[in-house]
């Protein structure tokens, strides 16, 4: 039905229980079986699961009724149509979801009692959030002051346990990658190959949803597994016969955390870690991201590239989707940012809004003009207007 292949030395493996291959320590990806596929690219019934035939999962899966998230158009003042494609409207306002429909439904075919993450928030409060709804353990290393309040508020009320270290995302999934080891805890960070499974839907709905393939697609860049999740969606709706072609992928980092950017435009196929990573972005806060090798691999295969922003145009770009009625994070913004600044000729675009204007409110209230205290008092207020 499916099997796990290694992106480095091609070993495969009819096991669901390995997160990298054991040859060679290399990254796994799953191989499905593209004649499976039963679903029309149609525009009806857009959820995740309406994909299930291209699933890897074998149960009845743990879902709170993610995907079908919404594609907006966006005015930009440019000649490109250009669309948003809004994650931040998930169950736990992320795209995270999508990792965690398949992953914990994984865990639950493990038999695994317990799940862990290294998380710079958003995948603690979506994994929190699934592990309550199939009532497993769930253990959540977060970098300490460093994870906005909308997310860290989330893994506490779902019930996850929460322990927050002096250090940065890259050390956190360190920790966690040694404690998942001995396989009683399930890791569910985006090393695991199942998470993307989900996560490449994405690519799997902006065709349905718009008809056909866009030119390119932007995609924030922190752990670089989504823009390989969404790069995988493309490629095997290919494979199967219903597109095409693929878009360019277009990865866009901040000036702070930039290794993808850095390998991209030194043309290498590997990146040097960023040791002190820093931006207003936190979700995409991370120096050494463990899926590069995919991400970089997307990349070059589509003729995409890299791109890189600074908080200052982050912020900018949020403030411009808020005005359209789009609300994001810091982080979300960065995709219509990266095209913003730069001047591309593409007919058709797709900027992917990764998580919810919710999940940072510290930001916000840094960034906006704060509420006016008065007196209540009608002819005040009315000469305020
Ligand atoms: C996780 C996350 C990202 C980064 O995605 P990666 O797959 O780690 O590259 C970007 N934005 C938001 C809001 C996220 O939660
Ligand atoms: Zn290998």
């Amino acid at each position: 039905m499916y099997l796990l292949r290694c992106i480095e030395c091609g070993e495969e493996y009819e096991t669901d229980s390995l997160y990298t291959c054991t040859k060679c320590g290399g990254l796994l990806e799953v191989i499905v079986d593209l004649s499976n596929a039963d679903f029309r690219l149609d525009g009806n019934n857009i959820t995740l699961w309406k994909y299930r035939s291209l699933i890897p999962v074998k149960t009845d899966p743990v879902t709170l009724f993610e995907g079908g998230t919404p594609l907006y158009s966006l005015k930009t003042g440019k000649s490109s149509r250009v669309y948003i494609k809004h994650e931040g409207l998930n169950p736990s306002g992320s795209f995270k979801d999508r990792g965690m429909t398949v992953g914990i439904t994984k865990a639950l075919e493990l038999k695994k009692r317990s799940v862990m993450c290294a998380s710079t928030g958003n995948t603690s409060a979506s994994m929190a959030m699934y592990a309550a709804r199939a009532s497993l353990k769930a253990y959540v290393i977060l970098p300490s002051g460093k994870v906005a309040l909308g997310k860290l508020t989330q893994a506490m009320m779902h019930g996850a346990r929460v322990i927050a270290i002096k250090g940065n995302f890259d050390a956190a999934l360190k920790i966690v990658r040694k404690l998942t080891e001995r396989n009683e805890i399930y890791l569910l960070n985006s090393i695991n190959p199942f998470r993307l499974e989900g996560q490449k839907t994405i690519a799997y709905e902006i065709v349905d949803q718009l008809g056909y393939v866009p030119d390119a697609v932007f995609v924030p860049i922190g752990n670089a597994g989504n823009i390989s999740a969404i790069y995988k969606g493309f490629r095997e709706l290919k494979e199967a016969g219903y597109t095409d072609n693929i878009p360019e992928m277009v990865g866009v980092q901040a000036e702070g955390a930039d290794p993808v950017y850095k390998a991209f435009v030194q043309n290498k196929d590997e990146i040097e870690p960023v040791s002190n990573p820093e931006t207003i972005a936190t979700a995409i806060r991370i120096g050494n991201p463990v899926n590069a090798k995919k991400a970089l691999q997307a990349i070059y295969d589509s003729g995409g590239r890299v791109l890189r922003v600074t908080d200052s145009e982050i912020v900018e770009a949020q403030k411009f989707l808020a005005k359209q009625g789009v609300g994001v994070e810091p982080a979300s913004a960065s995709s219509l940012a990266g095209f913003l600044k730069e001047e591309l000729d593409y007919d058709t675009v797709v900027c992917i809004a990764t998580g919810n204007l919710l999940k940072d409110p510290e930001e916000i209230i840094r960034v906006c003009e704060k509420p006016m205290e008065v007196s209540a008092n009608p002819e005040i207020i009315e000469k305020l207007l």
